[in-house]
């Protein structure tokens, strides 16, 4: 291939954004020339590499733009370690369906026994299948909303936080919440009720909920929303991390050194 053939095909992927090919074109010519492929299967080789290689981009800025607080995947988590999660569930939501359903998913669970875990996993399963995903905790989310009220901007950070085709809100009711906030929490919910998915962890059963939020109606209206089209996961069980430190001698449950 001339020199001005090679600079005009690199001129040209470029312009077509055809960014791997014009990166890899002398590796790839190789390849083809020493395996003698036909012009079909060149083709065919580097329109894939192509295609992987915008899917992994895709991917990786999916979940910058998801801001996931740690690395945690899926593969990761231990099922056998934590039996009360149904691993079809899981499998099942990691198709990124329920997302394309507008699906909630609701888990439930005492600290440490995974539910962040599992939410980022999630999280990134469905980045991978082409939505967009958003991690805030309860906190941050409601305090940004009572910002946004306080400098008359509320209704554009209602509109950005319903925006992603997943919204994961971390840790709801470790905090209780003051009954504006859960106010401002319910005109959220209510703009992705049935157009988008939201999935919560918390630490409290439904039945606890009107104590979090203040308020019992707005609790109930609430749940009302997000448990008509959802999932939900009970996750019981120990803390995985004193289950972790237990296995090494590190803890001891306080039933057995109550008696030692
Ligand atoms: P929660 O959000 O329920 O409080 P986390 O998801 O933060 O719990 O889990 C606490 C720690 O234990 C994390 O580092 C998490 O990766 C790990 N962990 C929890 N459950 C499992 C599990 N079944 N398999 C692997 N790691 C787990
Ligand atoms: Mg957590």
């Amino acid at each position: 291939m001339s020199d001005i053939t090679r600079q005009r095909v690199l001129e040209h992927c470029k312009r077509l954004y055809l960014g791997l090919i014009a990166q890899r074109l002398d590796g790839l010519l190789e390849d083809a020339a020493r395996e003698d492929l036909t012009y079909l299967d060149f083709l065919d080789r580097i329109l894939a590499a192509e295609l992987a290689s915008k899917a992994e981009k895709r991917v990786r800025m999916g979940i910058q733009i998801a801001h996931f607080p740690a690395q945690k995947t899926l593969e990761e988590f231990d099922f056998q370690a934590q039996p009360s999660v149904d691993p079809r569930l899981v499998r099942e939501l990691s198709t990124g369906r329920f997302v394309a359903n507008a699906t909630n998913v609701l888990l439930f669970g005492p600290p440490g026994v995974g539910k962040t875990h599992l939410a980022i996993g999630l999280g990134r399963a469905v980045v991978a299948a082409g939505y967009t995903v958003l991690f805030v905790t309860a906190t941050e989310l409601i305090a940004a909303l009572d910002k946004a009220q306080s400098e008359g901007r509320l209704a554009e950070k209602v509109a950005q936080y319903a925006k992603p085709k997943l919204l994961i809100i971390d840790e709801l009711g470790y905090l209780p919440f003051e009954k504006r906030a859960a106010h401002l929490l319910f005109q959220l919910i209510v703009r992705r009720y049935e157009r988008t998915a939201t999935l919560i962890t918390t630490n409290q059963m439904v039945t606890q909920w009107g104590a979090v939020f203040g308020d019992e109606m707005i609790a109930a209206a609430l749940l009302d929303r997000l448990l008509h089209h959802s999932h939900t996961m009970v996750i019981q069980g120990d803390s995985y991390r004193k289950k972790e430190k237990r296995r090494s001698g590190l803890w001891t449950p306080p039933s057995e050194s109550a008696r030692q």
